[in-house]
């Protein structure tokens, strides 16, 4: 049985497809009945997210994945139950997407060396009133037949030692996890699958996370293998960490995977949302 609960998913507020009510309503058409959306570095989507989940009459929970630089590596730390009106988060995540523009185009400079004109504006284009991110950068590549899907442009470009690739410093992980405690949420490690940390950094991460208040790390996610659900479960049972389940969704054709496919935690886990009034509608 798929899982009726999503808690990382992308709106048109960040990289998404969907508008927030565009997305809820999807949401609902792929069985959802708990729903958290997690825009990156960004909690703009909440409000109008939260008012199309009343009004289908599914559950929903405030959220936001923030860009975070640890041991010169890029993280995403998903808070859950964020307070949107909180300022110290707020004018954090201010400052991290004042940083994307300027690294966005650096990212178009860099494309324009391998002859790739364009790419910045391009970018900027497609994300039209967001933020933006590699996924605009890839959509515009895709557009310009420089790859064929937006998996391929991230063989070929936009990661490290590939062209519009540019090392940025985002927030720091005491600080990201902090801002998420203080304004009454949960801080959650996205994806530990991706980050490609080797056993011992991954365990100081989870020792150094643990120990500034982060309580869960996603075990089941789109963009880890069911190997993977068993290896996080694990890890999460030895420092002491809940377990969450999001798709990571972003729209068709962008995603891992869609909405309502996802597999429910492995039986040991303790689910982040087992002390939540919304666990009721599960
Ligand atoms: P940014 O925050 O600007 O670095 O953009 C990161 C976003 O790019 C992620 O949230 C994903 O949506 C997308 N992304 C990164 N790597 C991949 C990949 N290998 N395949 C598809 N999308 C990716
Ligand atoms: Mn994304
Ligand atoms: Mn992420
Ligand atoms: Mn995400």
């Amino acid at each position: 049985m798929p899982a009726t609960i999503d808690l990382h998913c992308h709106s048109t507020i960040s990289d998404g497809l969907f508008s927030p009510p565009e997305l809820v309503a999807h949401a609902v058409q792929r069985g959802i009945k708990v729903l958290a959306l997690t825009d990156h570095d960004d909690m703009g989507g909440l409000e109008a997210a939260r008012e199309a989940a009343l009004q289908h009459g599914i559950r929903f929970v405030n959220g936001v994945e923030i860009s975070v630089t640890w041991k010169k590596r890029t993280l995403h730390i998903v808070g859950l139950k964020v307070d949107p009106n909180y300022v110290p988060l707020k004018n954090a995540l201010d400052l991290v997407r004042t940083g994307r523009d300027e690294r966005a185009r650096e990212m178009g400079d860099d494309l324009a060396r391998v002859g790739i004109q364009g790419a910045y504006e391009g970018a900027k284009k497609i994300a039209a009133n967001s933020i933006i991110t590699r996924t605009h950068f890839a959509r515009f590549l895709v557009d310009n037949k420089h790859a064929k899907d937006t998996k391929s442009v991230f063989k070929k470009y936009l990661v490290k030692g590939k062209p519009g690739f540019v090392e940025h410093q985002w927030m720091d992980l005491e600080t990201a996890v902090t801002l998420i405690k203080d304004s009454g949420g949960i801080a959650v490690i996205a994806h530990p699958g991706r980050y490609d940390l080797g056993m011992i950094n991954m365990h100081l991460l989870m020792h150094e996370f643990r120990s500034y208040g982060g309580v869960a790390i996603e075990v089941v996610t789109g963009s880890h293998t069911p190997p993977q659900y068993q290896q996080f479960a694990k890890i999460a049972h030895r420092f002491s960490l809940k377990s969450s389940l999001g798709s990571d969704f972003h729209g068709h054709g962008v995603s891992y995977m869609d909405m309502g496919y996802i597999s429910e935690l492995p039986e040991n886990c303790v689910p982040v949302w087992d002390d939540w009034e919304e666990a009721a509608y599960l």
